[in-house]
This record gives C-alpha cells, sequence and structure tokens, in this order.
C-alpha cells in the first residue's frame, strides 16, 4: 500500500512488475506453469526503498467508481468529501476532485439504472407473486405520462399466506406506521403488522406510496378492509401513532372507527390482554375499534 507499480512486461505466459521509481528494487516476475497449470512467482524483491505516497495513477476513475457502488448503496446520501475521506481511511489513497466528481456520477447512474430496471419490472414479480401465492391481493398503480413509459405511483400486497394466518393465528390488533423508505427514489412504506401468539410481529400487509397522505392512507385502509373483512365480524382493534392523516381518511371505513381511546387507555388493554405488559406499542399509541 502507498506505492506506485509498474507493469513492464504482460504477456500471456509471463508478467513483470516494477516499482515506479526506478531506484528502488522492488520487484515480481511470474510465468505459467504447465503442471499444474498456474502462474508462479520466479522472482520475488519484496523491499522498498522508495518513500510511501497515498497517490496512485493505479487508481482510474472507473476503479473509483466500481468501489463506490456498494458504498453508496449502503449510504446513499454519501456526499463527495466524505467519500474521498473513506478512501483515505479504506485504501490509504487519496483521490483527486476532479476524479472523484465523475467517479460518483458514474456510481450513482449505475445505481439508478439498476433501480429504474427494477420498477420496470414491477409488474412480472407481482404477476409471479400472484401465480405462487393464489388468492393474494398484488396491486400497483401508475401515473400515466403524455410522452413516455407511465410513472410509479403506489403498490399494495397481501399475501394469502399472511391473511389466512393472521385471522387465524394471531391476537386481533393491527397496528398502522408508516415510514420513510431511503433507496435512490424515496417513497413511502405503510405497512399493517399483527402479533401472533408468541408476542412476535406478524406482517398483514404492506405498501409503497410517493407520500403518507390522507388520499393514500384511504386507498391502502380499503384495500386492507377488502382483505381481512368486516371488522364487527372479527372484532379488529386498530392502533397507530397519533398521524391525523390516518385518523383524517379513518371516517370513510367506519370499520376503523367506532371509538377513540388515548394512549394509556389503549396501553392497558393491550397490555393486559398480552398478560405480560412488557412489551408496549410504539410511543403513544392511540386506538380505534
Ligand atoms: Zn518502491
Amino acid at each position: 500500500m502507498g506505492r506506485e507499480v509498474f507493469f513492464l512486461k504482460v504477456e500471456p505466459l509471463r508478467c513483470r512488475v516494477i516499482c515506479y521509481n526506478q531506484e528502488c528494487p522492488w520487484e515480481v516476475y511470474c510465468s505459467r506453469r504447465n503442471f499444474p497449470p498456474s502462474f508462479q512467482i520466479k522472482t520475488l524483491v519484496d523491499e522498498h526503498t522508495c518513500p510511501r505516497s497515498n497517490k496512485s495513477r493505479s487508481v482510474t476513475c472507473k476503479w473509483v467508481a466500481g468501489e463506490l457502488v456498494n458504498k453508496l448503496r449502503i449510504t446513499p446520501n454519501l456526499i463527495q468529501r466524505e467519500a474521498e475521506e473513506w478512501f483515505k481511511v479504506e485504501y490509504d489513497i487519496s483521490v483527486g476532485e476532479r476524479m472523484m466528481y465523475r467517479a460518483m456520477k458514474m456510481a450513482k447512474d449505475i445505481i439508478e439504472g439498476m433501480e429504474k430496471e427494477q420498477y420496470g419490472k414491477l409488474r412480472n414479480y407481482l404477476s409471479e407473486l400472484l401465480k405462487a401465492n393464489p388468492g393474494s391481493t398484488c396491486t400497483m398503480s401508475t401515473h400515466p405520462q403524455p410522452e413516455g413509459l407511465p410513472k410509479f405511483r403506489s403498490l399494495y400486497i397481501c399475501l394469502e399466506a399472511c391473511k389466512r394466518g393472521f385471522k387465524h393465528g394471531c391476537r386481533p390488533f393491527i397496528f398502522l406506521d408508516g415510514t420513510f423508505l431511503k433507496g435512490y427514489f424515496g417513497g413511502q412504506l405503510l405497512t399493517a403488522v399483527g402479533q401472533d401468539a408468541n408476542n412476535h410481529l406478524f406482517p398483514i400487509a404492506y405498501a409503497v406510496v410517493d407520500a403518507e397522505t390522507k388520499e393514500n392512507w384511504k386507498w391502502f385502509l380499503h384495500l386492507l378492509h377488502e382483505d381481512i373483512r368486516d371488522y364487527k365480524e372479527f372484532g379488529w382493534n386498530f392502533i397507530s401513532d397519533k398521524q391525523k392523516v390516518i385518523f383524517k381518511s379513518c371516517p370513510t371505513y367506519l370499520f376503523v372507527f367506532m371509538h377513540l381511546c388515548y394512549s394509556i387507555e389503549c396501553w392497558i388493554f393491550w397490555a393486559c390482554s398480552l398478560g405480560t405488559g412488557s412489551s408496549t406499542p410504539r410511543g403513544h399509541a392511540k386506538s380505534c375499534t
């Protein structure tokens, strides 16, 4: 690390690499063996007399972009300065500003392109889900565009096994919540989660929407209602955080709006029903039963 090397000879059967500093004796020479077929190092002078440097001519824009792809997938908000620091810590090399700018753009293009392709396969994915899980609800809606392909709007998935499992083996509680998606295209995830007899979370249905709005919650609750059926028949209890958009969208679907009780009341009721009181719904919860 920290030294530049030069490929003096690159041939199909042999390769010689020396240090960029002509006065430095460092050298590697390898050639191909027939039995067993492999490459063998014949000469190795593994000692540098040249000083270390954190710049390397072997560092190309393409290589930097390739290394950045995985890093950007984990931290999509990585900025150029942080990326430069990361290369110094991880590889002990300093990447110039211009090269880093080009590499960041190249890496983002690779990620964005891949995610675009994934969105293009959503309809096929949903039809495969339906084929493998008959009875499930998998719907997607799009915004038609005057020119070009339609734009993604929302996606709802409720698998038949989750539907049946919740009705037959879970406590009659449904937790509603939404959260931000941290991918390149953003959006929000709306979820309906139950709890099984072991106090484990049990996913019922989830949706991906552009934003957590009243219309989107209405749409989600409407589809959920169709899947889990009437609250009176099954006695479902709904719990959510105090997001106004959920409660504004509830009256349209009366199945979740018989009465409201405040967090402490709901908390006690819920804890008593578990018989343990150790696990609690997140934050201040509101319940509609
Ligand atoms: Zn050297």
